[in-house]
């Protein structure tokens, strides 16, 4: 069994049912949700939107692999209606995203998955909800 800690953010339609949805189906196809942070509302950041976003952080316990874990949260976003990828690094408003911050100790650095997520040190809105809910070192 692996720990793993994914971001989740949206900013379109009703953003609390949007996050809501998303953790029932990591529930449902990816491992026990054994942690979940606040709901926290943020402002867009690397693009312009006047849509502000809305973020949490999970725990979930997963047999899942990584790249198996890829899929499915790539899957989960295709299902609940994302089309579109960012692209060259631009950012565009979104209905679910769902990032992959931490799986157990591993460090990996592949073309399609980098593990912990490169950007996550930079962001409050990673940051914030994810100290909610990682396990207390004192
Ligand atoms: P985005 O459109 O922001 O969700 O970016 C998704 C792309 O980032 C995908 O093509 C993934 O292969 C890649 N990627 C690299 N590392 C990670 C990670 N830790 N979690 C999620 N996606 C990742």
């Amino acid at each position: 069994m692996h720990i793993v800690y994914l971001s989740l953010g949206t900013n379109l339609g009703d953003k609390e049912q949007n996050l809501l949805s998303a953790i029932t189906e990591i529930d449902r196809r990816i491992g026990s949700v054994r942690a979940q942070s606040a709901f926290l509302s943020t402002e867009p950041w690397g693009f312009e939107s006047e849509h502000t976003f809305l973020n949490a952080a999970v725990c979930v316990e997963t047999e899942l692999s990584p790249n198996a874990l890829l899929h499915a949260t790539q899957q989960i976003e295709r299902d609940m209606g994302r089309t579109q990828k960012s692209v060259d690094g631009k950012y565009h408003d979104r209905i679910i995203d769902i990032d992959i911050l931490l799986y157990d100790d591993l460090h990996i650095n592949t073309k399609k998955l980098t593990i912990p997520h490169p950007r996550m040190y930079e962001r409050d809105f990673v940051l914030i909800p994810l100290r909610e809910i990682l396990p207390q070192k004192n």
